[in-house]
C-alpha cells in the first residue's frame, strides 16, 4: 500500500483525510466514506495506487470536454470507489464497489480487511507504465473519470507529475468535491477539469447523491479563480433536477461565475438505482438548452443524443458555426482558426492547441 500525502495525523493514531470536502476523520483500522482510504497504525494509505480499474483511450470529446485540444485522444483512467453515492451513477458498478464493501465490512465489524478485498479489482499499472502506454500510443492528455479523481489523489499525482515534462496534460472529470489541498498540490499539472454540477438543490445532494450542494458551487467558483480550464455538465434525470425553475438556477449560477464556461446539457439513460426513471426526452434537453440561452450562456452543448445543431460551437459574436460535431466527431469549420471566429476575429475561450 502507498502512504498518502493529503492527510494530516489526529489524537490517538487517528488521521484526518483531506483530499476531498468530507475530510473524513478515520480512525485507527477504518476507512474513509471512499472506500479506498486506509488508517494503519496511524498513517493513511490509499489502497488503489497503481490499480487501475477502468482504463481507456477515447475521444476527448466524451469526456465531455469541447474546448479543449478538440479532436484529441485522451488517455482514460479510473479505479474504484467514490466520496458521492448517486443513485443514477452510470459507472456504479466500480465508483460504488468500495464504499458498498466498507458498509458491509464495518456491519460485519472486520473493515480492516478492506485492503484484501478492494485490491482483487483492477490490474497493476504503475505511473511509469502510463506515461510509456501515452507516448506510444501518442495521446497528448490523460484524464482521470470514470470515478472521482481525487479519492485516489496520489496515484493521479505521481503520474501527472511524470507526464509534465513530457508535454502530457491532466484532466479531471470529478464532481467537484476537491479539497483547497488537493487543488493546490495538482496546481502544477492540472491542466482542465470537468465539474459535474448535478442539481441546484441540496436536498437533490443530500438525498440522492449523500453530498452537499455548497461545496461543489465552491469549487467550480475556486477552479475558475484558479484559471484551470473549466467545462460543467448537468445530467438532466426526469423528475428529480429538471423543473424549468432549477435549470434556471443552475444557468443562472454558470454565468454568474463566467459566461464563457461552456455547459454541457447530458441526458439521462437509467441506471444503478434509478432504473426506473424513463431517459430524458428531447424536449427537455432542449428546454434546458433555450434556458442557457436566456441565461447568457455563450456555449451550450446538448450531449448523449444527437444533436448537430445543439452540439456545434458558435461565435458569440457574430453567430458563425466554428466546430460542429457528430457523435464524439468534430471537425473545424473554415471559420475557426487558431482558437478566433476568422470573421469577426472574435477570441473563443479554450485550449486550442
Ligand atoms: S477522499 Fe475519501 S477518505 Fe478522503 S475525505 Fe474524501 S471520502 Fe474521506
Amino acid at each position: 500500500m502507498h502512504e498518502a500525502i493529503l492527510y494530516e495525523p489526529l489524537e490517538k493514531k487517528a488521521v484526518r483525510c483531506t483530499a476531498c470536502k468530507i475530510r473524513c476523520v478515520v480512525k485507527e483500522g477504518g476507512v474513509g466514506v471512499c472506500g479506498v482510504r486506509q488508517n494503519k497504525d496511524g498513517k493513511l494509505y490509499l489502497i488503489v495506487y497503481g490499480k487501475a480499474s477502468a482504463v481507456n483511450i477515447d475521444p476527448i470529446e466524451k469526456k465531455p470536454l469541447y474546448h479543449f485540444l478538440p479532436g484529441t485522444e485522451i488517455f482514460s483512467i479510473g479505479t474504484v470507489g467514490c466520496n458521492f453515492a448517486c443513485s443514477f451513477c452510470q459507472n456504479w458498478d466500480l465508483s460504488q464497489l468500495a464504499r458498498t464493501l466498507r458498509e458491509r465490512l464495518m456491519k460485519e465489524k472486520h473493515v480492516e480487511d478492506i485492503e484484501l478485498e478492494v485490491k482483487q479489482y483492477g490490474y497493476h499499472l504503475p505511473p511509469k507504465k502510463v506515461i510509456e502506454l501515452c507516448l506510444e500510443k501518442k495521446v497528448p492528455s490523460i484524464a482521470y473519470t470514470y470515478n472521482e479523481p481525487v479519492i485516489f489523489f496520489e496515484y493521479l499525482h505521481d503520474i501527472s507529475t511524470l507526464a509534465r515534462p513530457h508535454g502530457i496534460r491532466t484532466l479531471f472529470v470529478s464532481n467537484g468535491y476537491e479539497s483547497e489541498e488537493a487543488l493546490d498540490m495538482a496546481s502544477g499539472y492540472l491542466d482542465a477539469m470537468n465539474i459535474d454540477l448535478k442539481s441546484f438543490r441540496d436536498n437533490f445532494y443530500k438525498k440522492i447523491c449523500k453530498a452537499r450542494l455548497q461545496p461543489v458551487l465552491d469549487t467550480i467558483q475556486e477552479v475558475h479563480k484558479r484559471g484551470i480550464w473549466l467545462e460543467v455538465t448537468t445530467l438532466v434525470i426526469p423528475g428529480q433536477n429538471d423543473s424549468e425553475a432549477e435549470l434556471k438556477d443552475i444557468a443562472a449560477f454558470i454565468a454568474s461565475v463566467d459566461k464563457n464556461i461552456p455547459w454541457h446539457i447530458s441526458a439521462f439513460f437509467p441506471a444503478y438505482k434509478m432504473k426506473d426513471v424513463p431517459p430524458t426526452s428531447r424536449a427537455a434537453l432542449e428546454k434546458a438548452y433555450d434556458i442557457g440561452l436566456e441565461a447568457d450562456l455563450n456555449y451550450i452543448y446538448l450531449g448523449n443524443i444527437q444533436d448537430e445543431k445543439r452540439s456545434a460551437t458558435y461565435c458569440p459574436n457574430c453567430g458563425a458555426a466554428l466546430i460542429r460535431r457528430s457523435g464524439y466527431r468534430p471537425w473545424i469549420e473554415s471559420t475557426f482558426e487558431n482558437g478566433a471566429c476568422t470573421r469577426c476575429r472574435t477570441q473563443i475561450p479554450g485550449v486550442w492547441q
